[in-house]
């Protein structure tokens, strides 16, 4: 994808399609070039917009302006009188407020993400951290009141389900339903465990929401233990976030001290207390099992499931696992009610998603979007385009245990089943966006050294795999591969998913799978023709790995 002033997208749903939007992608084309703007302007199908009365619409970002209904014979005066003069042409014009969902989300934004449409990060950066009274006067602990003094925990659960929130971790678990096991679990003593061990080479957003708004995890984690019918909550923060420890520690005393931890919080029969425990710096203990073990004072190994952890999680007792994000939602979800929160982004992964924006664009850092976003969009609207102009080849999604998404995919909605459905996942919230100086067969390098470290050794598959397929990918690269290291890392990639026994083997295997289904000509030309197109790989010819 080049830099562009402008994206021009056009809606593609059965209705749009069946009232004439191929005639007016095609007549926006020709107009495009007539203007001779094809170098300015990114052009584009957009799937994802549901039926709409106003169909076919034509949006024009970053301006976020929304046109409907278009035909092909109001193509050329939008583009000479907007694309070409800067003229919005206000007959055709329509609110995005007529609009729901996505659309009305984006065009909303005007190419910035403002505060008051922000959920996980409305706080971040706005108020101070260190002063809970900050965070009470911006609503805070109000969502906590209300569950405590109006709601049971059933009609709390029930909030959350209705909501449709899915686990941010990476895995997409509907969050009501683990709350509903954990509830239901047989035990007098629960746990609530709020995920912070994030350790994915390349995030950072749960660190920035735990610096940033400490108490907005607090307060969703008592909401969580009121629900589950826990008393006591522990944060596991990754050992290297020393801001974000103090100020979760500050927090928590502040939040004692308000009586809004401790006994009888907001005078119930409510009690709950957190405790912190700061991890040591291995990448496996954010794996939920794994950081029970670590709490528990063991090795941090995964356990073998099941048990689950909301029926024997901590101590053998019903636990509930959430991940920062995840929590991040909660009270605005309680404050303003599950419907409102289904109405954002789509409708089988509500909600927003934060991502932490990386590699070759104009603007990095972390970004609060809708979920269904493309990674055109992305790009194009939050990153200002490629840097220098240069051509879009890849993004790597989820720190090391996403994907490597194609150029093709770029238009795909990066929601959890969209993207499960094209074979790709949206890992934790990395966006590492690459041009074609990546090779990516060094790229896959790189990930799969970093998870033979980091494998915790305790199952073959994994502890063995990653070391096979990293040295396989070794000698592909120094030029000295052959056609049967390309099966032998499709094996490896099947044999990491299928028999290893957490998550972290189950998708050390997907970049392998990814490089092979959309690069195989690329890892091809390092065996066959022994080049690297990328210019990165050093192909000396000479074998690293003996074959064993
Ligand atoms: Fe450990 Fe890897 Fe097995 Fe997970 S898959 S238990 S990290 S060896």
């Amino acid at each position: 994808m080049k830099t562009t002033r402008s994206m021009v997208l056009v809606s593609s749903d059965p209705e749009s399609l069946d009232r004439g939007a191929l005639d007016v992608f095609s007549t926006l084309q020709k107009q495009i070039t007539k203007f001779g703007l094809e170098e300015e302007i990114a052009l584009s199908m957009i799937t994802d917009i549901s039926k709409h009365a106003m169909s076919p619409l034509v949006l024009v970002y970053p301006d976020a302006v929304i046109y409907g209904p278009v035909t092909a014979d109001d193509v050329p005066r939008i583009v000479e009188e907007h694309l070409y003069k800067g003229r919005v042409v206000e007959e055709k014009q329509i609110s995005a407020y007529d609009l729901s969902g996505r659309v009305a989300w984006l065009s909303s934004r005007k190419g910035t993400m403002p505060a008051e449409n922000r959920i996980v990060l409305k706080n971040v950066g706005l108020i101070d951290p260190e002063n809970i009274e900050e965070y009470i006067i911006n609503e805070g602990y109000e969502a906590l009141g209300t569950v405590l003094k109006e709601m049971t925990p059933d009609e709390t659960i029930k909030v959350i389900k209705d909501s449709g929130l899915r686990g941010r971790g990476g895995a997409g678990f509907p969050t009501g339903l683990k709350w509903q096991f954990v509830k239901g679990a047989k035990g007098n003593k629960k746990y609530v465990i709020c995920n912070a061990d994030e350790s994915e080479p390349g995030t950072f957003k749960d660190r920035l929401v735990l610096e940033g708004d400490p108490h907005g995890i607090i307060e969703a984690m008592s909401i969580a233990a009121y629900a589950v019918g826990a008393d006591e909550g522990y944060v596991y923060i990754r050992g290297e976030y020393g801001l974000a420890i103090s100020r979760m520690q500050k927090a928590i005393q502040q939040a004692r001290d308000y009586n809004l931890l401790g006994e009888n919080i907001f005078g119930t029969d409510f009690s709950f207390d957190i405790h912190i425990h700061a991890g040591a710096g291995a990448y496996i203990c954010g794996e939920e099992t794994a950081l029970i073990e670590s709490i528990e004072g063991n090795r941090g190994e995964p356990r073998p499931r099941p048990p689950y952890p909301t029926t024997a999680g901590l101590w053998q007792k019903p636990t509930l696992v959430n991940n920062v994000e995840t929590l991040a939602n909660i009270p605005a979800i309680i404050r303003n009610g599950g419907a409102w929160y289904k109405n954002i982004g789509t409708p089988s992964s509500p909600g927003t998603k934060v991502y932490t924006v990386l590699g070759n664009v104009n603007v990095t850092g972390l970004i609060e979007v809708p979920m269904g976003i493309t990674l055109r969009e992305v790009i194009s609207i939050y990153a200002k385009g490629m840097k220098d102009g240069a051509t879009f080849k890849l993004a790597q999604t989820g720190g090391s245990s996403g994907s490597i998404i194609p150029a093709s995919l770029q238009d795909t909605p990066m929601d959890f089943d969209s993207y499960n459905k094209a074979g790709v996942s949206l890992g934790s919230g990395a966006l590492l966006i690459c041009n074609e100086e990546v090779c990516v067969v060094d790229l896959a390098k790189v990930l799969l050294n970093f998870f033979r470290y980091e494998s915790c050794g305790k199952c073959n598959p994994c502890r063995i795999g990653n070391k096979r397929a990293y040295e396989t990918l070794v000698n592909i690269s120094e030029g000295v591969g052959t056609l049967q290291d390309l099966k032998d890392l499709q094996m490896m990639s099947d044999q990491l998913y299928e028999m290893s026994n957490c998550g972290l083997g189950q998708t050390a295997g997907s970049p392998l799978k990814d490089i092979l289904a959309h690069f195989r000509a690329e890892v091809e030309a390092h065996i066959k023709l022994k080049v690297c197109p990328a210019g990165v790989c050093p192909m000396s010819g000479q074998r690293i790995y003996k074959t064993i």
